[in-house]
């Protein structure tokens, strides 16, 4: 296990990406998609059902983790990787992002987070140090610095001060981190959507050095053209030769114009959110399947989709199963999205290994413009 953390950028495109990042629990293949497994699950499947879609790396969350079942928990039950039962890599969150979403009556000050458990009202403290703890009992393979990502709109003034607050907390991370081989630290650029902050962000990780920089404090309720506003300049700011993770992103054609712009990994929940409330993604965009035209319809949702949901079911059955409220509706609506997101990638990659990533972009658009197949 003394394999080092490396990336090897394989092929460019205009500003896209492909490569592959190398840990000791195997290689991550970019532009890559994380699946997100919250409370050490990705809901409704099964982790051999996870890698069948094609994902490398799946990502745990700090702040769940750490309220239940705790990570000391975790750690004497032999990591998390054992726990959950996936043996690929992991990239766990700072908890920084869901203190400030979830928690109940935090108090921020220069040494880090207190706050209310919103499970059972305890009380915790969150810093730069302990999120570094957590995430090293955990067991993660790529641990991320603890942060403080202010919600948007916010005064210029509020981002300036939660952003240089976060650079601090990057320095204490780092230095906390210490020094793990085949274990990375990845730095998280703030500064909401003010090109100075962000440059003054991006200095100040630079200035720290990290073995990966996520672009943070996006996809938090600021719209789609202006945080693509701010991704036409902000991976620039980065190293060429680390992996740039954007957090939290997102719909798929978030995550095509995220990889066009620099962007080499991304997480989100909704492919698998949306599994479960009935949200199906195609090539031919969203497909609802509440909706009363399938109720009859025999054919797969994707003919051209070898997931389980599309190889073994039709439409009618899907249809049938969520509106019973049927488990297995979770199972196979979160297969084929996460399954979809996945091909999303692998098209990605291979459009941008072989320089024709424009002409990929554009079908990709074409196809959803035409929208689902007409009913029968
Ligand atoms: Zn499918």
């Amino acid at each position: 296990m003394t394999v080092a953390f490396t990336f090897d950028l394989k092929a460019t495109d205009g500003k896209a990406r492909s490569g592959v990042i190398s840990t000791p629990r195997g290689e991550i293949r970019t532009p890559a998609f994380m699946p997100v497994g919250t409370a050490a699950t990705v809901k409704a499947m099964m982790p051999d059902s996870v890698a069948a879609t094609g994902a490398d790396i799946i990502l745990g969350n700090t702040y769940h983790l750490m309220l239940r079942p705790t990570a000391e928990r975790i750690d004497r039950l032999g990591g998390l990787h054992r726990f959950m039962n996936w043996q690929g890599p992991i990239l766990t969150d700072s908890g920084g992002f869901q203190v400030m979403s979830l928690a109940e009556l935090r108090k921020l000050t220069e040494e880090g987070v207190t706050f209310k458990s919103h499970i059972d009202g305890s009380r915790h403290t969150l810093t730069p140090e302990r999120s570094m703890e957590i995430q090293r009992l955990l067991g993660s393979d790529i641990v991320m610095c603890f942060d403080e990502c202010p919600a948007l709109p916010a005064t210029d003034a509020e981002v300036a001060r939660a952003m240089r607050l976060s650079m601090r907390w990057a320095e204490r991370s780092k230095a906390a981190f210490g020094d793990r081989p085949g274990h990375a630290l990845f730095g998280i650029m703030q500064g909401g959507v003010t090109r100075e902050l962000r440059e003054e962000s991006a200095e100040a990780l630079k200035a720290i050095g990290f073995d990966g920089y996520a672009v943070g404090g996006l996809a938090v309720g600021e719209g789609q053209e202006a945080m693509f506003d701010v991704l036409d300049y902000a991976p620039d700011c980065l190293p060429v030769d680390k992996p740039r993770y954007l957090m939290g992103v997102g719909k798929p054609d978030d995550i095509v114009g995220a990889v066009a712009r620099g962007i080499d990994m991304m997480d989100c929940v909704l492919p698998t959110r949306s599994g479960r409330t009935g949200q199906v993604f195609t090539r031919r965009g969203v497909v609802n399947i509440k909706n009363a035209r399938h109720a009859d319809d025999p054919r797969p949702l994707d003919e051209q989709c070898t997931c389980p949901a599309c190889r073994n079911y039709s439409r009618a059955y899907l249809h049938h199963v969520f509106r019973a409220q049927e488990i297995i509706a979770s199972m196979l609506l979160t297969w084929h999205n996460l399954h979809y997101y996945q091909e999303l990638m692998a098209g990605m990659r291979a459009a941008i290994a072989e320089g024709r990533f424009a002409d990929w972009q554009e079908a990709f658009h074409a196809q959803r413009a035409q929208g689902d197949i007409p009913p029968l």
